[in-house]
């Protein structure tokens, strides 16, 4: 796979959210660790453009945080990112999100997770022109994606797209209106596998 350019603001979302979790500090020392001391006072501007951040340094950010911060602290901060990534997303486009909801009205929570999961996947694909995906089975959601915009060229025994799940579960959250749906990554390109899967259900209660 090649490194390709992401769009400033997909960054910029991605170092607030840091930011906002670990404090203005422990961004930097993850900036110098990570050698993306280009960003460190210097966040990408709140546009679309592709300039010269490229998915590899998210990933490269993403690895720094997973060897500061421990696999389950780097879970728990990306995961966060994700969520704040899909609440930005939402709120920047607000006549889309309400238009959206209005179209739902009257659904069941599978119905609406079904249709804002193939909303994001036709979406991603054109952004990042790649391919991703949803599949059925035995009532949970799969997404799958090409893209690997938070594994790109790394190498793990266990999934690594947090941020990608938590973008997902803010996403459908939002969607369905309740908490009970839950997200878990199970196959990543990390691990050498040809795609990301994230597996998307209701939990049911015990
Ligand atoms: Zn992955």
């Amino acid at each position: 796979m090649e490194d390709r350019l992401i769009e400033n603001k997909a960054f910029r979302v991605i170092l607030m959210g840091v930011e906002e979790i670990v404090g203005k500090n422990a961004l930097k020392s993850l900036l110098n660790y990570s050698g993306l001391t280009q960003y460190i006072d210097n966040i990408p501007p709140n546009n679309d453009k592709k300039e010269s951040t490229c998915i590899s340094e998210t990933a490269k950010l993403d690895e720094a945080i997973e060897e500061i911060f421990g696999e389950k602290g780097a879970r728990a901060i990306l995961f966060q990112v994700g969520r704040m990534q899909a609440k930005y997303g939402l709120d920047e486009n607000p006549d889309i999100a309400r238009q959206a909801l209005e179209s739902m009205t009257g659904m069941s929570e599978p119905e609406r997770a079904r249709i804002i999961l193939n909303y994001t996947a036709d979406t991603i694909s054109k952004q990042f022109d790649t391919e991703s995906w949803i599949e059925e089975e035995e009532g949970s959601f799969l997404y799958k994606d090409k893209a690997g915009t938070h594994c790109f060229g790394r190498k793990a025994d266990f999934p690594v797209c947090h941020t990608t799940a938590g973008f997902l579960g803010g996403l459908v959250t939002w969607a369905v209106g309740s908490n009970g749906w839950k997200v878990q990554e199970t196959t990543c390109m990390a691990m050498g596998e040809p795609y990301c899967a994230f597996r998307i259900y209701k939990e049911t209660a015990e």
